[in-house]
């Protein structure tokens, strides 16, 4: 459990159970509720779905929804503030449908609503976010279509509002409403002076893409007011950043955000909401710390800040208290999905065996690195042996290149070579200094093992941005790990491989794993994927989307669950289709080929059969290796 910081990372969903396996609460105000991950990989397998899997535990998604809800509700209670919470799902942070019906449906009682910042969501978002009570707020950069579609929204009755990003958009959406006779409801974007601090820190600052200067926004009000649509004024929005990792930030945005309301207010344009954007961080790495994979607050802080924050300042303004509107998206879809697979195989480090037996006139660099095992039975000094073992390799491979050595003595030395490193590393355990070239020997020793998925499909900012993403064993955690292991993937491609890890001491370059048994699966899982993860991979390889499974569990039986749905991933015609190809032709040409050896007889007939059959059924079948 403290090896791979669960309960740290695991937001009260997650945890080791006594029999070593990872034991779900998908809804921690039900303890009793849990579900041992061991028999839904059971249960994956009955249903005959192949993994990788993503699994989703929708309690989880309802309980994130029900959590924001209620801390934003008991600090808005408790501080005596005046306006409501009117909160919505930012849809881009992952916009499978099923996570934004469930939301939907796990908000109703909030009146909790939804975000889009395209055409595409917001055509979504026209179709799921029926609860005239709730509000949708439009972001991103807009079109007379874009607006025309909002417009439809009121029409239809809904509290959509236009987040104007830049001041042409204004202009575009006061003339269509003219032409169309409807009131829009107008917010504005301000670029905030206060920068996020973390990965997504640009998205504050003068340099910021989206939003207005405090003399557009002004501006804006007046033109609002020239052509009589200022009663269509009714909110303020600013956004500094996703993953915000210090509390400080969200402190001094919603501040200035606060002040910025407050004198818009005395100037005679009143607005109805404050809305403070996304940020609101996970802790990845179970830091609790202003690490860029964590943050150094929780929830409730943050709510009581954003609340206590806007009180504050329109308190001493003397200006009514609006309406809050946040825009969360990573805090609450992250923890609800993972990703579950088995390890297919490990990649040894330099373990090839070879004979190193002396020979008479080999190269004295083979001699010097055989001298090196003895003296380090004799009790040599580890240093000194590691500083010549490296020399004698280095010289070894410079040696090759001018053809002093041959190409079965520097495979003996080579042989040599590892063996000295993997008796220092051994040794090493025993010492209370470990100089930092030898650190590494950590590293370069380790296995990798070998995972069926695709880190670009699955784990996209693993790559792109170094995000730390939780990976551990699914089964066996009450066994020591023997090994230190470092995770690739199966594209082909040496990106493809995951060598940043959560662990007891804070991130390691390897993760304790166990040794591999003949004839038993090992299954790994990478958790806090439903944030962006789930949505932004995309095809290298052609690996496709992966098979998903829903789970929900029982009111009346809360250590069972069932799988609800089953959305099957990608078949091979599917990503080949993508990228324009004709699998059906395909599997004609191919057919042919077969036929004309048949009709050479090359092929038997009945064998020609089978090919043609099996080519087309692994046209069927999954990306991923079976
Ligand atoms: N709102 C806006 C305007 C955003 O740009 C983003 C993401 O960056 C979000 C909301 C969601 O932010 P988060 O996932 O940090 O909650």
């Amino acid at each position: 459990e403290r090896l791979y910081s669960v309960k740290r990372w695991g937001g009260g969903y997650f945890e080791v159970g006594p029999n070593g396996n990872l034991h779900v609460t998908p809804d921690p105000s039900n303890t009793e509720m849990r579900i041992d991950i061991q028999d839904v990989i059971d249960e994956i397998k009955e249903e005959g779905i192949q993994f990788p899997v993503v699994v989703r535990f929708h309690d989880i998604l309802r309980s994130q929804v029900a959590q924001l809800n209620k801390a934003f509700r008991h600090n808005i209670q408790e501080s005596g503030f005046q306006g409501k919470y009117m909160g919505v799902y930012p849809v881009k942070v992952n916009q499978m449908r099923e996570v934004v019906e469930e939301i939907v449906e796990a908000g109703e009682e909030y009146n909790y609503g939804l975000e889009a910042g395209s055409k595409a969501e917001l055509l979504a978002v026209l179709a799921y976010n029926v609860n005239e009570d709730s509000l949708t707020i439009l972001n991103g950069y807009k079109d007379e279509e874009f607006m025309r579609l909002a417009l439809l929204g009121r029409k239809l009755g809904r509290k959509i509002i236009v987040v104007v990003e830049k001041f042409s958009e204004l202009i575009s959406l006061v003339k269509i409403a003219k032409e169309l006779k409807i009131d829009p409801m107008i917010g504005l974007r301000s670029k905030m002076t206060v920068k996020g601090r973390g990965k997504w820190e640009s998205s504050g600052g003068d340099r910021a893409k989206f939003g207005l200067t405090i003399a557009e926004i002004i501006n804006a009000a007046r033109y609002l007011q020239e052509n009589d649509m200022i009663h269509c004024l009714n909110l303020l929005h600013f956004h500094i950043g996703s993953q915000l990792t210090d509390i400080r930030s969200v402190k001094e945005a919603v501040a200035e955000g606060a002040q910025i309301y407050a004198e818009m207010y005395r100037m005679g344009f009143k607005l109805d909401y404050i809305d403070v954007g996304g940020g609101l961080g996970i802790d990845y790495d179970g830091s609790q710390s202003t690490s860029e994979s964590s943050r150094n607050y929780t929830m409730q802080e943050y709510v009581a800040d954003v609340v206590y924050g806007i009180k504050e300042v329109c308190d001493l303004e003397k200006v009514p208290h609006p309406n809050l509107v946040s825009e969360s998206g990573r805090a609450i879809t992250a923890h609800h999905s993972c990703v579950i697979t088995q390890i297919v195989g490990e990649i040894k480090a330099n373990n090839a065996e070879f004979d190193t037996s002396p020979e008479d006139d080999e190269h004295v660099l083979v001699r010097n690195m055989r001298e090196l095992i003895s003296a380090l039975a004799e009790g040599g000094s580890l240093q000194e042996v590691f500083n010549d073992a490296s020399q004698y390799k280095e010289q070894a491979l410079s040696a090759f290149k001018l053809r002093v050595v041959s190409l079965n003595e520097l495979a003996k030395i080579e042989t040599l070579y590892w063996q000295i490193m993997s008796e220092l590393h051994e040794r090493m355990a025993d010492e209370d200094f470990i100089p930092e070239e030898m650190q590494e020997l950590d590293y370069a020793l380790s296995s990798q093992y070998l995972c069926n998925f695709s880190v670009f499909q699955s784990a996209a900012d693993t790559w792109a941005i170094d995000q730390v993403l939780p990976v551990i064993p699914l089964q066996r955690m009450n066994e020591r790990p023997t090994v230190n292991v470092s995770l690739v993937d199966i594209t082909c491609d040496s990106d493809g491989k995951i060598d940043q890890f959560v662990c007891e001491s804070g991130i390691s370059d390897v993760i304790p794993m166990h040794k591999l048994k003949k004839n038993q699966d090992y299954f790994i899982g990478m958790f806090l994927t439903g944030a962006y993860q789930d949505v932004m991979g995309d095809m290298h390889n052609l690996f496709g989307r992966l098979n998903e499974v829903h789970i929900y569990s029982y009111d009346d039986d809360p250590q069972d669950f069932y799988i609800e749905e089953i959305v099957k991933g990608s078949s091979v015609n599917d990503v080949l289709s993508i990228m324009q190809y004709h699998p059906p032709t395909m599997a004609q040409q191919v057919k042919r080929l077969i036929d004309k050896k048949v009709s050479k007889g090359e092929i038997k007939p009945r064998e020609g059969v089978k090919w043609t059959d099996f080519y087309e059924n692994c046209l069927d079948g999954y990306t991923y290796l079976k």
